[in-house]
């Protein structure tokens, strides 16, 4: 039996979404994802809101990240095990799926690794373009690992940035992301430290794995009037920024509840201020408010910006050749006859 086209789910593997990011180009795709966060960070009291439920391991993490506005159900399936890396393996994988809230039908399986990169390089750009000083132009990108070639580009695309000083603890990762940024139009320059890397630059990102209480910044390598797009530290005991910093600076995050837990303001009081990005998108909270002032985006990643980069790929992938259609429902003729269907597939 063959089943109907409505019980068909689009199903968009790795080389689909690879054919689609380039079918698109990866800067408009980037500022594409940054326009549809933009909107559902617009309307983000629209959304059911959970902190994403994690499952701990000595080596990692593997984490379920669900949200809705009423009408459509997202979540994403997403791992972090820095020691994957040294493996062979990525050291975040994920997938997602979209859902009709009115039937509980899947819409939309997808692939999500490289979906996860876009759309934390879009998070990234779309908040400094918010808070860091107008006249960025220069990124310091500290972990030259899977995320960094799309964050430099995000920054590039979307706040402007034209220069990025790379630097990683394996100089064999820098050397990596030089060589794939060295088509691009962004000057790039090699860094031996992180101290070198924060010369004269106006955005300082931090992407580095390691399941640790790490400073990657400390306080006297920062000075005034910088924007910190803190990436790395996602996971409970597992930090970039020292303390120190994130007093001097005023603090900017997803969705409190779950950077509580998992950002770098897990070293801070439960108490001490942050300010959630939506916020400001909406004009409730003030964004930079001085040349002299360091913000800091303590990201860790939420499911609204994957509802909303799920969203886009349903939309971008209509009418187009980059997806399967998944025989992944039952779709008995009666419904109430699953049995019936079963037993008439054996003949
Ligand atoms: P990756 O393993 O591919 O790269 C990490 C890089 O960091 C490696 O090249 C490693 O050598 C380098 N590194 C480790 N310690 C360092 C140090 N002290 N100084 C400089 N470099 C150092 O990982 P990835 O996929 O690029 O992810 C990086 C981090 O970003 C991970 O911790 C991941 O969980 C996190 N992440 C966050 C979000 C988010 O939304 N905030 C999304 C995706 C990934």
């Amino acid at each position: 039996m063959q089943p109907s086209d409505t019980a068909l789910v689009p199903f968009v593997s790795v080389d689909h979404m690879m054919q689609l990011i380039h079918y698109i180009g990866l800067s408009d795709m980037l500022r594409g994802l940054a326009e549809y966060i933009a909107e559902d960070f617009k309307r983000w009291e629209s959304f059911d809101k959970t902190p994403r439920v994690a499952s701990h391991s000595a080596e990692g993490v593997i984490e379920l990240m669900p949200t809705s506005d009423g009408e459509t159900y997202g979540f994403k399936y997403v791992n972090g095990h820095p020691k994957n890396m040294a493996e062979g393996l990525q050291t975040v994988t994920a997938f997602g799926l979209l859902a009709d809230v009115s039937n509980g039908y899947p819409v939309l399986l997808t692939e999500m690794t490289l979906l996860t990169a876009l759309r934390t390089a879009a998070t990234s750009a779309l908040v400094a373009k918010t808070l860091a000083p107008k006249s960025a132009a220069t990124m310091a990108m500290i972990g030259n690992g899977a995320q960094s070639e799309f964050q430099s580009l995000a920054m590039q695309a979307i706040a402007g940035i034209t220069h990025v000083r790379l630097y990683d603890i394996d100089p064999a990762a820098t050397a990596k992301c030089a060589k794939n940024l060295a088509g691009t139009s962004l000057t790039v320059t090699i860094c031996h430290s992180a101290e070198e890397a924060i010369e004269g630059a106006q955005i300082l990102t931090t992407c580095t794995a390691d399941k640790a209480y790490a400073t990657i910044l400390t306080d006297n390598m920062v000075g005034a009037g910088v924007h910190i797009n803190a990436i790395g530290g996602d996971c409970p005991g597992k930090t970039e920024i020292a303390p120190a910093i994130l007093r001097r600076g005023e603090i900017f995050v997803e969705y409190r509840p779950q950077t509580r837990i998992e950002g770098d303001i897990q070293q801070l009081n439960p108490d001490h201020p942050v300010t959630e990005i939506w916020e400001v998108m909406t004009g409730r909270a003030k964004g930079r408010t001085s040349d002299k002032q360091i913000t800091i985006f303590d990201s860790v990643g939420f499911a609204i910006e994957d509802f909303s980069a799920l969203r886009f790929v349903r939309d971008k992938i209509k009418g187009t050749e980059f997806f399967h259609p998944l025989d992944l429902l039952a779709d008995p003729d009666d419904p109430r006859d699953l049995f019936g269907m079963l037993t008439r597939a054996e003949s």
